[in-house]
């Protein structure tokens, strides 16, 4: 199987964070053009090859830095899913120090309603994206580098996750398998909210775990919500680690699947919400030049064969890169 060190492994930060939208176009506007995110890749779902999935993220598209959607069509009621418990309560970006003003005034001459709060003692600006997904901009002392190819000035930019919040009815079970099950560490809390560290305590390496209460309604899949968050490994071997870690604590862990970007295996965590560990490499250069991320549909090899039937189903992408 693997070996002895590879049983201690543990996860180094968030990988990406993927949710559910209907219609593309608007989506990307608003993630490209209103949030300064670049669209690292325009693909389809591997599962689902007649719908979309799109990835934003910075220059390069790094670990932590990536959102990706995939898109359900037309937003009609029986498509949209409901945030509760066993669920990724919001996407949660981080931007620096002394930026929520200018991230407010942005969203609100794009008509964006915001409101102001507080999180472990950072500011915080939240507000619902086209499809009503919930997002999250914390303040925080960040030194990645956001992507500079927007109108976004560099001091004010997205640099990307922050915090990925797991909203579940009880905390003790959730807890206990990013402790025991993927090496995280709690460094905070407040009233029905912990946060954990996967290594250094910043952002794009936290998890927090919020307590919906034992009467919750439950979460449902559907436009409007995230469908799962994933974890950091730094390559295979870390990779089979963590499954090692998984199951010997009991946790059900699914076969090694190919993402072309990346390797993924997947898990429920305790509360409901769905789980992945994706491995760092090969990254979104694998099958494109740097320099033109996004600017084209590319395809895995198991679905080049049916290319043009495959575009000819996807509603076209009016925005560039
Ligand atoms: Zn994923």
């Amino acid at each position: 199987m693997t070996s002895t060190s590879a049983g201690f492994a543990s996860v180094t930060g968030l990988h990406h964070v993927t949710a559910i939208a209907g219609e593309p176009n608007r989506s990307v506007a608003f993630y490209t053009r209103l949030l300064g995110l670049r669209l690292v890749k325009r693909t389809v779902n591997f599962d689902d090859p007649t719908a979309y999935h799109l990835y934003f993220g910075n220059e390069t598209g790094a670990p932590g830095t990536l959102l990706t959607f995939f898109y359900w069509g037309n937003d009609h009621a029986d498509a949209r899913g409901r945030i509760g418990a066993g669920a990724v309560a919001a996407l949660t970006l981080s931007i620096p120090r002394g930026s929520r003003t200018f991230w407010q005034d942005r969203l609100a001459a794009a008509g964006v309603a915001t409101r102001t709060g507080d999180r472990f003692g950072e500011p915080l600006l939240s507000f619902s994206d086209p499809d009503r997904i919930p997002i999250e901009l914390a303040e925080s002392v960040d030194d990645r580098r956001p992507w500079n190819g927007t109108d976004v000035p560099e001091t004010y930019a997205i640099t990307g996750l922050h915090a990925a919040p797991l909203l579940v009815r009880k905390a003790e079970a959730t807890e206990a398998m990013l402790d025991a099950g993927l090496g995280m560490t709690r460094i905070a809390a407040e009233p029905g909210r912990t946060r954990w560290a996967a290594g250094a305590a910043r952002p794009g390496n936290m998890v927090e775990v919020l307590v919906a209460g034992a009467h919750a309604p439950e979460a449902t899949v559907g436009i409007g919500t995230v469908h799962h968050v994933a974890l950091r490994a730094l390559d295979g071997d870390a990779q089979e680690g963590l499954r090692n870690r998984l199951q010997s604590g009991g946790h059900a862990v699914s076969p090694l699947r190919d993402r072309q970007y990346f390797r993924s295996i997947y898990f429920r965590e305790p509360g409901g919400v769905l789980g992945e560990i994706a491995t760092d490499g090969p990254g979104f250069a694998v099958d494109e030049c740097p320099s033109r991320l996004g600017t084209s549909l590319r395809l895995p090899p198991q679905f080049e064969a049916q290319r043009d039937q495959i575009i000819a189903a996807l509603p076209p992408l009016i925005l560039g890169a």
